[in-house]
């Protein structure tokens, strides 16, 4: 059985309480992970045993990228914060209550179908973008996508954050052993600012039924540049290219930010479509945020 790394071990440790991972560990602890450096140009490159609450909170990473730090910020709670790194947040495993319990099998662990499809519950996607019906876990993921940031593979080339994902039957691309070195991200870009909300049932410690971050720049009058990225409802981590394209161009406005944020999706369960709305109004308060 192939080993698996054990960064904070916030999420791993649950899974190892359900049964859900029961193979060899290996620790990242004292790997030199931990670092964070400018690249030559101008960029940022912050190495898989950052924690979170680093990147909610170094004053160069916060003032460089704001959207980064406002989805770390925004997490569990201060203590899994603390102990939860950069790596750990990418490539934590599915919420799905199904894949969490030991009494059944699902495409996740094993298994030939998802259990979550016939009774998806209020918290499922309403994206339906594979087999899988549970949304992403990763808020972090989001604004690494709005920020289009490279992810460094030992061994390997490095790729974008968005090629960890992509494929909504797995939580991540990544094969066993595969070692999630550091996370690249490009010049920040003068004068940006950013937003991000989630929809929650509770104040904190617990993951959003939705969740929307922008970063956006205004220049002239109008958006020069804008970085769009949902959560909670599709299978995977996702950057919004259509939104993202309406605001570019334009003075920005509270109409503006409105229209940008109409999805025209057609929800994959009725029990979900109340989501549709929740993220339109997520985008446009976030872009308003920003502004
Ligand atoms: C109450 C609560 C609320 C939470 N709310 C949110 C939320 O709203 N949004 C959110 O995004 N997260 C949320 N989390 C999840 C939390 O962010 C994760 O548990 C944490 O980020 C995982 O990081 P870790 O370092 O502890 O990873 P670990 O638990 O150590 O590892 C997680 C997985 O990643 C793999 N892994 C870790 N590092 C590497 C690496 N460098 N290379 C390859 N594989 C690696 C491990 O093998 C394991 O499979 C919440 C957690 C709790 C307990």
């Amino acid at each position: 059985m192939t080993a698996e790394y054990r960064a904070g071990g916030t999420d791993l440790m649950e899974r190892r309480a359900s049964g859900r991972s029961t193979g060899p560990l290996i620790d990242l602890y004292d790997r030199d992970l931990r670092s964070i450096d400018r690249t030559p140009d101008g960029g940022f490159r912050a190495g898989a045993m950052v924690t979170v609450d680093t990147l909610a909170t170094d004053p160069a990473l916060t003032t460089a990228y704001p959207a980064l730090a406002l989805t770390a910020g925004a997490l569990a709670t201060p203590q899994i914060r603390r102990a939860a790194t950069l790596g750990g947040v990418l490539l934590q495993r599915t919420r799905c209550r199904y894949y969490r319990s030991e009494h059944y099998e699902c495409l996740k662990t094993g298994g030939t179908g998802c259990p979550a499809r016939g009774n998806p519950g209020e918290r499922a996607v309403v994206l339906d973008v594979g087999p899988c019906v549970a949304p992403h876990p990763s808020s972090v993921a989001l604004a690494l996508l709005a920020y289009d940031a490279d992810a460094e593979i030992e061994d390997q080339q490095p790729r974008k954050v968005a090629d960890l994902y992509g494929d909504g039957a797995r939580d991540h691309l990544l094969g066993d052993g595969e070692l999630l070195t550091a996370i690249v991200l490009p010049p920040p870009a003068e004068g940006e600012k950013a937003g991000y909300k989630r929809a929650i049932g509770r104040a904190s410690a617990e993951w959003p039924l939705a969740e929307a971050v922008a970063r956006l720049t205004v220049g002239d009058g109008v958006v020069v540049r804008a970085g769009v990225a949902v959560g909670g409802v599709a299978a995977v981590p996702l950057r919004l290219p259509d939104v993202e394209r309406a605001l570019v161009g334009q003075p920005p406005s509270q109409e503006l930010f409105a229209r940008a944020a109409r999805l025209g999706w057609t929800p994959a369960f009725p029990e979900t479509a109340y989501k549709i709305p929740l993220t339109e109004t997520l985008i446009a308060d976030v872009l308003a945020q920003a502004l």
